[in-house]
């Protein structure tokens, strides 16, 4: 079982959060809604996303890439701004390459929409300012895909 320390936006207090858990998690100090953010690796991963009551935007990362400590400060911007509504989990992809392989990612970093199933709603890569990361959020997560049509 794994925690994130998170501070709460509100008080400040800082909170242990489960990464596996339901429910969407609140400050043990002023009872409001915590960023939700969460690590996962090849062993967790499946369960850390399953118990997810929320939409799951999952972070492929690695230790050695440039990009990705840019865009990690912009996406605990959006998971803080979407406490309650949405998990970020961080994925570690040196120490997950299952989940890499799964997800066919090619570079890091990657970031991935998923549904409780593991079913990607949308992917991008590459770091990006915090305004068109949260437009591409908003529209991967309203829903309106265009998909081909069938002949
Ligand atoms: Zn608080």
């Amino acid at each position: 079982m794994t925690f994130h320390i998170t501070t709460c936006p509100h008080c400040e207090k800082r909170n242990r959060v489960r990464g596996a858990a339901t429910g969407r998690p609140r400050c043990a100090n002023c009872g409001r809604w915590l960023p939700w953010i969460a690590d996962a690796d090849d062993g967790d991963f499946d369960e850390v996303v399953r118990t997810a009551s929320l939409p799951v935007l999952v972070d492929v990362w690695a230790t050695w890439c440039g990009p990705c400590r840019v865009v990690s400060p912009v996406l605990e911007q959006l998971a803080t701004e979407r406490s309650g509504e949405l998990k970020l989990v961080k994925v570690d992809v040196d120490r997950a390459p299952a989940v890499g392989q799964r997800f066919a990612v090619q570079a890091v970093p990657t970031l991935l929409v998923v549904d409780r199933d593991g079913e990607v709603l949308g992917r991008r890569s590459g770091a990006a300012p915090v305004a068109a990361l949260r437009d591409w959020l908003d529209h991967t997560l309203s829903g309106d895909r265009t998909t081909e049509a069938r002949a």
